[in-house]
């Protein structure tokens, strides 16, 4: 992943210290878990790394000072999170969560309150959550209903949210709400950042087809949240929104790939020989390289500074393509765990197929980032 010489000694030198640190913590960071294990598991596993990196300053690099981190490139984590994820560490879905929501802190937060906060989500002591979406509310996000109504001591937020993501384990939440009228669409947004354990916030987990407490419906009853928990300006979240999505498809899903790329090893390692065609194998191999070709690109442009937008779309439809295509490829190879798998590696093989079809609709569904993709990069119709 070396484009500059600058990089090139700066990330060879980093990958060469974390290679070193995961080869020596083996033991320490390996899952106390065998397989997939549950998702209480998970969260504790991937709090347990977050603090070990953090302790020995891996899980710093690549973010800014201010808020705990040891500076260098964003370069940095793309690797790590490829390092852990790649090596069964973590597993990318909830190591993802840091890499969509710290940057949108650092951006749009206050500085103290971003100093303060940041820290705990890269050390592992907290997990925080997105409340995005609502019942009537998803590809349509600008017509979300959730309210804030400003008092004198700050907002009080009345509606729900649904789907979202790791709710149950979180101690905070970057919220959108509507504090303009209906009908202004997304200029009347205002993006919060709120205390889970505020009262008058009920999480109620939700199960996926997969048999996972993923997500929550999260229901918000004339919640107190300070003027100072306001993240950039009042009716301009969509801003916040429109910032954090790409992030959503940057280096959480360069991560991703590196992951996909790992289970393409362990499935060609597990299917009988002669139940999949090298044809088969083979076009699954360029699907998984198209998308890591189009992710380098990527990872470098934020590198650079570049702000990144709608074009993050094309690198969400390749990956959720690879995801679906590797686990299609894991059912054409090892159908009877894929069909019938209920425990140990089988129940993994299963639970992550039935997982991956969720992967052209988490994130945004797939048909919107192609119509992101038609109008707002081919300029083909309304940009709506
Ligand atoms: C595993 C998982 C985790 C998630 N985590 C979170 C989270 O943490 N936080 C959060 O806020 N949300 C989360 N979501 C919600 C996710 O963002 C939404 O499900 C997604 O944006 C789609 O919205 P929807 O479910 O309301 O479907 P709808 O918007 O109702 O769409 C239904 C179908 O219609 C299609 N469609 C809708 N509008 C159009 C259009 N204009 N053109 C063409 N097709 C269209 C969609 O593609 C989809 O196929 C998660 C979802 C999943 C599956």
């Amino acid at each position: 992943m070396a484009s500059s010489r600058d990089d090139v000694m700066e990330l060879d030198s980093f990958r060469k210290g974390v290679d070193h640190w995961l080869d020596e913590q083996e033991d320490a960071l390996a899952p106390d878990h065998p397989g997939l294990g549950t998702l209480d598991q998970q969260m504790a596993q991937l709090a347990k790394v977050k603090r070990l990196g953090y302790e020995a300053g891996w899980v710093r690099w690549g973010w800014p000072e201010r808020v705990g981190g040891l500076g260098g490139s964003p370069i940095l984590r793309a690797y790590l999170g490829e390092a852990l994820t790649a090596r069964d560490v973590v597993e990318p879905g909830v190591y993802s969560m840091t890499e969509v929501l710290a940057p949108t802190m650092i951006g749009f937060a206050r500085p103290e309150l971003a100093a303060s906060l940041v820290p705990r989500l890269l050390r592992g002591d907290e997990t925080w959550c997105q409340g995005f979406s609502e019942p009537g509310t998803g590809s349509n996000l600008a017509s979300l209903t959730c309210r804030a109504t400003r008092t004198d001591d700050g907002w009080r937020v009345s509606g729900q949210k649904v789907w979202t993501s790791y709710a149950q384990y979180a101690a905070r939440c970057v919220l959108l709400t509507r504090t303009g009228s209906q009908e202004s669409a997304h200029r009347g947004i205002t993006a919060l950042f709120i205390d889970m354990d505020s009262p008058g916030i009920t999480v109620r987990p939700l199960q996926t087809m997969h048999g996972v407490d993923e997500f929550s419906e999260v229901f918000y009853d004339d919640v107190a949240v300070p003027f100072e928990r306001t993240l950039g300006e009042v009716d301009k979240g969509w801003s916040v929104a429109m910032d954090l999505l790409p992030y959503e498809r940057s280096t959480s899903l360069w991560h991703k790939g590196a992951y996909l790329h790992r289970k393409l090893e362990h499935l060609l390692a597990a299917v009988p020989a002669g139940a999949l065609s090298p044809a088969e194998v083979g076009e699954v191999v360029q699907i998984l390289y198209a998308f890591r070709a189009r992710s380098r690109a990527t990872q470098y442009r934020m590198a650079a500074g570049d702000p990144l937008g709608p074009e993050t779309s094309v690198d969400k439809v390749l990956v959720a393509t690879a995801e679906q295509a590797v686990f299609d490829l894991a059912a054409a190879g090892l159908a009877g765990e894929v069909v019938l798998g209920d425990d140990g590696a089988s129940r993994r093989w299963r639970s992550e197929f039935l997982y991956s079809r969720a992967a052209t609709i988490y994130g945004g569904s797939a048909e919107i980032q192609r119509n992101i993709i038609a109008r707002r990069i081919l300029d083909l119709g309304d940009d709506r």
